[in-house]
């Protein structure tokens, strides 16, 4: 699994990003300032850096230049303001993407994923989840169930992804709520149920008896259990 560097000053901000990224399967290593940040990225050879552009210590500007005078990892940098948004983008300075706060922890997932992929080709397989007949491409965003196309809305997509990445994981309803942060617009956990009706009709080959998705009594769903264990 790859190795995610955050440096960052913000501890409320690291910890949002650190549980985001964990539950995504990423190892996360911190630091809250510029110059530790950048010992720490010399002694773990993280696979992606998450940079705050403003740190105490060492400014995050100079931590990416001295991250690329040594090596092309990854670099995500976070940035306050638009401006200073632009700024980057104009000085070249090798920050491979940036996100002005404030952003969704998840689509910082989502760039740090794209960002991997971009860096090593190698790991074009982990953007495809294969779960029993089910294909799942994270990338193109579709569905295939024994070759065929299921049409999802993003919601649903979204749904099945937070499911299917950790197969036998039980989900309470707010915990998919907050998977399909930004698609989903009812702010009800009661809503995840309808999404995961909408989801089994089109996905199930009998929706009254899933073999997918699960519902686990009082607590939530789960993506079946029996697609985590090896074939
Ligand atoms: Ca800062």
């Amino acid at each position: 699994m790859a190795s995610i560097l955050i440096i960052e000053d913000e501890p409320e901000l690291v910890k949002v990003l650190r549980s985001y990224l964990e539950q995504a399967g990423f190892t996360v290593f911190s630091s809250g300032r510029g110059d530790t940040g950048l010992s720490a990225w010399e002694q773990r050879q993280p696979d992606l850096v998450i940079l705050d552009l403003n740190l105490p210590g060492m400014d995050g500007l100079d931590v990416a230049r001295a991250i690329r005078r040594k090596a092309s990892t990854p670099i995500l940098m976070l940035t306050a303001r638009v401006e200073e948004a632009d700024q980057l983008v104009g000085l070249e300075l090798g920050a491979d993407d940036y996100m002005t706060k404030p952003f969704s922890p998840r689509l910082v997932v989502a760039r740090v994923r794209a960002l991997l992929r971009r860096a090593s080709p190698t790991e074009q397989a982990a953007t495809l989840l294969r779960l029993m007949d089910l294909e799942i491409d994270l990338n193109a965003h579709s569905v295939r169930r024994k070759g065929v196309l299921v049409e999802l809305t993003p919601t649903e997509f979204d749904l099945l992804v937070a499911l299917a990445e950790q197969p036998g994981r039980v989900f309470s309803r707010l915990q998919l709520l907050e998977a399909t942060q930004g698609s989903a617009y009812e702010g009800y956990e009661r809503s995840v149920d309808a999404h995961i009706k909408n989801l089994r009709a089109k996905l199930e080959p009998d929706p009254r008896h899933p073999v997918y998705i699960e519902t686990v009594f009082g607590v939530g769903y789960r993506f079946t259990q029996g697609a985590a264990r090896p074939r």
